[in-house]
């Protein structure tokens, strides 16, 4: 592969890998490669100082044999059509590892929200949801959060369907805020989920919570709550990142500070801390667990031979390229996949979606629990997976998620 490939070339590797190990008849491979529907829409949204602006956004539907499509949307300068598909797989895949009813799914506006005023967020949201509202739905593509959205911006879209159906739709959306039908606990379930998984791993490596080293590298929904919990836990957490700076303690940052100081503006104001010299150098500092929680590829051929972490524990989506990761494994370092690491976001997504349906709304308690025997189950299955055909997690949680779409290909006759 080379610099250029991108995180479809990526995702189709990470397919091959497991099809190689396992029968697949070629249509199933040609489906597993390919999106069934892509969307590509522009809309014009009005600026603060009374302009419009045109915007660009896709909605990728990959894989809808399981159920629904389910998945993100994301705002950033860098979506593309390449990626949303990429993203969209990723979901079919953790969806079906999770052994949750839905397809795969992922959408992008193509925007800085740093450089959009709310009511310029606002806007776009309701815009962007009028432009896909024809290949969504409760029983068709449910959205959700991803990165640089948040619960404020599902209550908007989720507002805007409902008008357009003349009728309270909040299964239309996930992540939503609480007094919108939100499930509790959604807001930290993906960093939840995560800790759930490190839980267990350290278990069975034999290594005790307070007794271990972590950095995160992305200091948003997922790396900000992973690393207060895991502070919580007393764990270690000797360096975090965001896209401007990166701070490291051996002796443990103290994450309620960080987080206040990211909350006031810049991590940077943390004082007492070391700031590494490029966000990035995070990647590279001596720890038990490096957990990648920003944007794909962070972990690449050019930079892989320096990341010196025992554990990675894939928070972001895609973050460790197939080539890096082929050379973490010869080193004998563990890959957590993300179709695993990061599954707890879409599993509460999916409690999110079975309460809407029932209109009856359970506790944090009960919400968390779900989500802790649901990855738990997951988790067994990528080690049982990986024991009987001597791979990778990677590639067993691949394994294991394209058996299941398999499955329901036949079952509906697709194949
Ligand atoms: N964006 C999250 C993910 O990548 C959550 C998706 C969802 O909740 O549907 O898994």
């Amino acid at each position: 592969m080379s610099n250029q490939d991108t995180a479809y070339d990526h995702v189709k590797a990470q397919i091959k890998e497991a099809t190689d190990l396992i029968h697949v008849e070629p249509i199933v491979q040609d489906m597993l490669q390919h999106p069934k529907r892509v969307i590509q829409v522009t809309f014009p949204v009005e600026m603060d100082d009374g302009t419009s602006k045109l915007f660009h956004g896709y909605r990728s539907q990959h894989l809808d044999a399981l159920g629904p499509y389910k998945g993100g949307l994301r705002f950033h300068p860098e979506v593309d059509l390449d990626e949303t598909k990429a993203l969209s797989m990723w979901m079919s895949f953790k969806c079906a590892l999770v052994q949750i009813p839905h397809g795969g799914g992922k959408g992008g506006v193509v925007c800085d929200p740093r450089e959009l005023s709310d009511r310029e967020v606002r806007r776009l949201s309701r815009a962007f949801m009028e432009a896909v509202q024809d290949v969504v739905g409760p029983n068709q593509d449910v959205m959700a959060p991803d990165v640089n959205t948040d619960p404020s911006i599902m209550g908007y879209m989720m507002d805007t369907y409902s008008k357009r159906e003349a009728n309270f739709v909040p299964g239309i959306i996930t992540g939503k805020p609480p007094i919108l039908g939100g499930s509790e606990g959604r807001s930290q379930a993906t960093a939840q989920g995560a800790v759930y998984v490190i839980e267990y791993l350290l278990n069975d490596q034999e290594m005790k919570l307070d007794e271990t080293t972590v950095a995160i590298q992305g200091f948003g929904n997922g790396g900000q709550i992973a690393a207060r919990l895991l502070y919580d836990l007393g764990c270690k957490v000797i360096a975090v990142s965001d896209s401007k700076t990166a701070l490291y303690d051996q002796n443990g940052l103290d994450i309620p500070k960080a987080q206040k100081a990211k909350e006031e503006g810049e991590l940077a104001s943390y004082g007492e801390a070391d700031v590494l010299d490029q966000p990035d150098d995070l990647l590279y500092i001596k720890t038990d667990i490096l957990i990648p929680a920003a944007l794909e590829a962070a972990i690449h051929k050019e930079n892989v031979t320096d990341v010196q972490a025992k554990m990675i524990v894939e928070l972001a989506n895609g973050p460790t390229t197939p080539e890096a990761e082929k050379i973490l494994l010869e080193r004998n370092q563990l890959v957590i996949p993300d179709i695993l690491a990061n599954s707890g976001g879409v599993i509460v997504s999916y409690l999110e979606s079975v309460q809407n349906h029932m209109n009856y709304y359970w506790d944090e308690k009960e919400i968390l629990q779900q989500l802790k025997d649901r990855i738990l189950n997951g988790y067994k299955r990528v080690v049982d997976h990986a024991e009987q055909h001597k791979t990778s997690y990677r590639t067993a949680a691949m394994i294991a998620a394209i058996k299941r779409l398999n499955q329901a290909i036949s079952a509906r006759g697709w194949n």
